[in-house]
C-alpha cells in the first residue's frame, strides 16, 4: 500500500516488512524496537551508505573471501529483511548460515527456517537445540551455537548482535564482523570490524564487492585487511551524523 513515490519508500517498505515478520512470529517485540533504533542513526546519514560504510564493505567482503570456514548468523531482523540476499551471499562465498537468536524459541527457530528456505537456502545450521555447543561467557541458551557453523568458524558475520556475544565471540578467537547502523553501540566498538550501514544496503554491497575482489591475489586481499582501523572508521562514520546534524543548524 506504499506508494513507491514517496520519497522515503524504502525506509517505510521496510517497517512494513517488519511489523508482518513481527506478526508471523518471525521477530521478537524486542526486535521491533531494535529497528527503530536503526532507522534513527540511518536518518542520520541520510539513509544511504557512506564512503566510510564502503570501506568497511570492501573489507569484510576481502576477510569473507579469505575466511576457512565463514558463517552468517541470521536473526529474526535480518530473516525480515534480507534472507534472499542471504542465502545470496552465502551462495557465493561458500559460507553457512546459522540462526542465532537472543530471543530463542523453538516456533521462532522454525518460522525464520522456513523464510530461509523459501529464500533458496539448501542447509541451515543453529536448529537442533540438542546438537548445540557452547561459546563460553554467556549464559545458556545465548551461547549455544552449531558445531559445524558459528562454533567452528574463523570468520563470522553478525548482522545486528549484541554486546555480550560480539565480546563472547571475539574473545573465543573469532574475527566478527557486525552490521550495525550504531557506531556506539558495544557491539560496534568491539567486534573485529563494523559496517555502519543498513543491512538493506549492506548485504547486497557485499555480494558485489565479494564478486569484485574474489579473483584478486590473497596478499592483496591481507593488504585491504591490514589497512582497516576499526576504531578509525567508526569515528569517521560518527562524524558524518555530526556533520549532518552541524549542516542542519546552518540551513
Ligand atoms: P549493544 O549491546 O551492542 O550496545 P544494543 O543493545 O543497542 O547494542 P541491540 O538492541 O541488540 O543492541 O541491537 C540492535 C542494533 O541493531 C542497534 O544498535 C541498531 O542500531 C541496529 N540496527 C537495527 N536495525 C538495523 C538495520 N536494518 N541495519 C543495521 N543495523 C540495524
Amino acid at each position: 500500500m506504499i506508494p513507491k513515490d514517496h520519497p522515503r519508500y524504502l525506509s517505510l517498505l521496510s517497517r512494513e516488512k517488519i511489523v508482518n515478520a513481527y506478526k508471523s512470529g518471525i521477530l521478537a517485540d524486542a526486535g521491533m524496537i531494535a529497528h527503530g533504533r536503526g532507522e534513527a542513526f540511518d536518518y542520520l546519514i541520510g539513509e544511504e551508505t557512506t564512503e566510510t560504510a564502503n570501506k568497511a564493505i570492501e573489507t569484510a567482503a576481502a576477510a569473507l573471501i579469505l575466511a576457512k570456514n565463514p558463517v552468517i548468523s541470521v536473526n529474526g531482523n535480518a530473516a525480515a529483511l534480507v534472507s534472499s540476499e542471504i542465502v545470496e551471499l552465502a551462495k557465493v562465498l561458500s559460507a553457512k548460515i546459522e540462526i542465532n537468536l537472543f530471543y530463542r524459541t523453538e516456533d521462532r527457530v522454525k518460522a525464520i527456517l522456513n523464510v530461509l528456505k523459501e529464500a533458496g537456502a539448501d542447509e541451515v545450521f543453529g536448529v537442533e537445540d540438542d546438537k548445540m555447543k557452547h561459546i563460553e561467557g554467556l549464559n545458556h541458551p545465548r551461547g549455544d551455537v552449531s558445531p559445524e557453523g558459528i562454533y567452528n568458524a574463523d570468520v563470522i558475520l553478525v548482522p545486528l548482535e549484541d554486546g555480550d556475544r560480539t565480546e563472547a565471540l571475539i574473545k573465543s578467537g573469532k574475527f566478527v564482523i557486525a552490521i550495525d547502523l550504531n557506531p556506539l553501540s558495544r557491539t560496534s566498538k568491539t567486534a573485529s570490524l563494523t559496517i555502519v550501514d543498513n543491512i538493506i544496503r549492506s548485504i547486497p554491497s557485499i555480494i558485489t564487492k565479494v564478486d569484485e575482489l574474489k579473483n584478486k591475489k590473497e596478499e592483496e586481499l591481507k593488504d585491504i585487511i591490514n589497512d582497516f582501523d576499526n576504531l578509525s572508521n567508526l569515528k569517521d562514520s560518527l562524524k558524518v551524523m555530526l556533520d549532518s546534524i552541524d549542516k542542519f543548524w546552518r540551513f
